[in-house]
C-alpha cells in the first residue's frame, strides 16, 4: 500500500505517517516545513519505506507522479492555529484553498483514483449552542471581516471542492472533520491550548486561561485519530462521507487548567487573560464544541484507546 501524506511533518500528519508505517505501508510526505518540522518524522528517517520531500504542494514538480503512485492520500497540509490564522491571513487562504484545489485538480488530470482523505475542521460548525454536533448540522460563519473566520471559510471551501471532484470526476474522497486533536509533537506556538498548559504546568509558570475559562472543548488523542482515519480509508462505505473525528468527553478550559496542574503536581498559578491580551485583537471564542460520533463508530467499529487523563499523563511524562 502506498500512502502520500501532504503536511506529513506536521503534528497530526506525523502521527498518520507513524501509524501507516507501522502497518508496513510505504509512506511519502510532502511538506514545505513552514510549521511542520523534520524532527517530527525523525522516528522514520532510517525506515526504507519512508521518504520526505521538502517542497510546497502548490509548486512541487513531483505531485503528478506522486498522486499516480499513491493508493491513499491524506491531505493534511494547511496553515492552522488561531495565532497563525490571525497573523498570516493571505497565506492561510492561498495555501488552504489553493493547495486542496491544486491537489484534486492534479489527481483529476492524471485520471488516477487514490482515496483522498481531506482534513477539515470542527470550526465549520461555527459558534453554536448545539451540544452535540452532527455531520448534517448547519454550518456557520460569524463574520468574514474577522480574520479568524477565514479559516472556517477555507475548510468549507475544501469540503465543497472535495465533493465537486467526487461528483464530477469520481475521485473517492472522505472528509474528516477534526475536533481538537492533542498528543505528542503538538506545538503551543500557534495558540493550541494543550501543549501550552502542559509546558506552563511543568515549568511552574502561570497557566494562561483566555477569558473566564467557561468555554468547553472535547480533546481527542491524535493516536486514536490516526487509527480511526486509517479504518475509514479501509471502508468503502466512507467514500463520499463527512465524518466527525474527535472525542465526546468535554471539559471547560478552566477545569482543564486545574486538572493539568494537579496531574503535574504543579505550583503554577492560573492567570486569566482577555482575548485582546491573548490574540492582540478582539476575538469571539467558540463557547462549546462537542462532536456526535455515531457515524465514526459505525464506519470504523473502533473505540478510543486514549482518555483525557492518559493523554495528559503521557504528555507530562514526555515533557519531564
Ligand atoms: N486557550 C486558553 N489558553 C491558551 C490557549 C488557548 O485558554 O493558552 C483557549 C482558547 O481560547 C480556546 C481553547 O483554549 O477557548 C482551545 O483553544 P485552541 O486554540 O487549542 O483550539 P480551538 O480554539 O481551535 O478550539
Amino acid at each position: 500500500m502506498n500512502v502520500l501524506v501532504t503536511g506529513g511533518a506536521g503534528f497530526i500528519g506525523s502521527h498518520i505517517v507513524e501509524y501507516n508505517l507501522s502497518k508496513g505501508y510505504t509512506v511519502h510526505v510532502i511538506d514545505n516545513l513552514s510549521s511542520g518540522k523534520r524532527e517530527n518524522v525523525s522516528f522514520a528517517q532510517n525506515n526504507p519505506n519512508f521518504k520526505l520531500f521538502e517542497s510546497d504542494i502548490l509548486t512541487w514538480d513531483g505531485l503528478n507522479e506522486a498522486v499516480q503512485w499513491a493508493d491513499v492520500i491524506y491531505h493534511m497540509a494547511a496553515v492552522v492555529g488561531v495565532k497563525q490564522v490571525l497573523s498570516d491571513p493571505v497565506r492561510m487562504l492561498e495555501n488552504n484553498i489553493g493547495g486542496c484545489s491544486h491537489l484534486l485538480k492534479t489527481i483529476a488530470n492524471t485520471k488516477s483514483q487514490p482515496i483522498v482523505m481531506l482534513a477539515s475542521s470542527s470550526i465549520v460548525y461555527g459558534d453554536t449552542e448545539n451540544p452535540s454536533l452532527h455531520e448534517n448540522d448547519l454550518l456557520s460563519v460569524k463574520s468574514t471581516a474577522q480574520g479568524h473566520w477565514g479559516y472556517a471559510v477555507s475548510k468549507m471551501a475544501n469540503e465543497s471542492t472535495g465533493f465537486a471532484y467526487y461528483h464530477d470526476k469520481k475521485i473517492p474522497i472522505i472528509i474528516m472533520r477534526l475536533f481538537n486533536m492533542v498528543g505528542p509533537r503538538q506545538s503551543g506556538r500557534y495558540g493550541m491550548v494543550m501543549p501550552r498548559f502542559i509546558e506552563q504546568a511543568c515549568t511552574n509558570t502561570p497557566i494562561t486561561v483566555f477569558g473566564d475559562g467557561s468555554q468547553t472543548r472535547s480533546f481527542c488523542d491524535v493516536r486514536d485519530m490516526a487509527k480511526m482515519s486509517h479504518a475509514l480509508s479501509k471502508n468503502s462505505q466512507s467514500i463520499g462521507q463527512i465524518v466527525n473525528i474527535g472525542n465526546t468527553k468535554h471539559i471547560s478550559i478552566l477545569d482543564l487548567a486545574n486538572f493539568i496542574k494537579k496531574c503535574a503536581h504543579s505550583h503554577s498559578s492560573i492567570s486569566h487573560l482577555s482575548y485582546e491580551e491573548a490574540y492582540g485583537e478582539a476575538f469571539i471564542d467558540i463557547m462549546n464544541r462537542e462532536p456526535n460520533l455515531d457515524k465514526l463508530y459505525r464506519l470504523t467499529q473502533l473505540k478510543h484507546e486514549w482518555s483525557l487523563q492518559s493523554s495528559i499523563d503521557d504528555l507530562i511524562s514526555r515533557f519531564k
